[in-house]
């Protein structure tokens, strides 16, 4: 795992629109950050920036200490759990969570250690030979969380992965992304809109209003009203 560190980061989208207007933030080592403010704040171009998905117009990211804003997505030793699952329809579960290790050339044996190890902490292991429709939505989720899982990445962004998702199962997933956060310490930054996500799972929040920072704080801080 590795710490993510923003100096004066910025987006503007052409049109004059700016996104995100200069944010300085460090994300330690094995923290888990929520941000979370109104729509249209700037969230998920902040962490599409991060992602390699969105080109950063003007200051410094890093991960652990490498300067990485002109790697691609593949090259920055990051995973992100979307929300629509994005998992391969034709593919078994194995398979889609083997695909991006066989993309990189790992050998047969090590891709199947790591899906077992994944599959295993998802407790997916009875489903590895399924293709995606034949699965629940929790069930799918924990999928696309494997998918991330397997890589070991140095960090993982999280864009509203169970907005998707009914109330009782967003509960059952909150309550399992944050014990495999216990024991894992993943660095995380995670996007949601959802206020009782934002409180359980962040270790700090950060709330954003027109592109900047407006807050920065433990939950308690954020939410705890006199
Ligand atoms: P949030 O995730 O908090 O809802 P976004 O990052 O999606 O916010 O959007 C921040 C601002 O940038 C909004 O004003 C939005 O309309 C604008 N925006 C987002 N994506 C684009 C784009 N591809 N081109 C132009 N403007 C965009
Ligand atoms: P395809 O759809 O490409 O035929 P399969 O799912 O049949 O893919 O399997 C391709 C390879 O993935 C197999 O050779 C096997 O090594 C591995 N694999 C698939 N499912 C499992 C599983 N449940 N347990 C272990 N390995 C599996």
């Amino acid at each position: 795992m590795a710490s993510i560190t923003l100096e004066g980061l910025k987006k503007t989208y052409s049109g004059d629109v700016q996104a995100v207007k200069g944010i300085d933030l460090a994300i330690e080592d094995g923290e888990f950050v929520v941000l979370v403010g109104p729509s249209g704040c700037g969230k998920s171009t902040l962490l599409r920036m991060v992602a390699g998905l969105e080109t950063i117009t003007d200051g410094t990211l890093k991960i652990g200490d490498r300067v990485v804003n002109n790697l691609e997505p593949a090259e920055r030793d990051i995973a992100m759990v979307f929300q629509n699952y994005a998992l391969y329809p034709h593919m078994t579960v194995y398979n889609n969570l083997a695909y991006g290790l066989k993309n990189r050339g790992f050998k047969k044996a090590a891709i199947e250690e790591r899906v077992r190890k994944a599959a295993k902490m998802l407790e997916i292991e009875e489903y590895l030979s399924r293709k995606p429709r034949n699965l629940s939505g929790g069930q799918r989720q924990r999928v696309a969380m494997g998918r991330a899982l397997v890589r070991e990445p140095a960090a993982f962004l999280f864009d509203e992965p169970l907005s998707n998702l009914d109330a009782k199962l967003r509960v059952q997933m909150r309550v399992e992304i944050k014990q495999l956060q216990r024991r894992l310490k993943t660095t995380s930054l995670y996007v949601t809109h959802d206020q009782l996500e934002a409180m359980t799972l962040g270790d700090r929040l950060v709330v954003l209003n027109g592109g900047r920072i407006e807050q920065v704080g433990t939950p308690m801080e954020i939410y705890a009203r006199p």
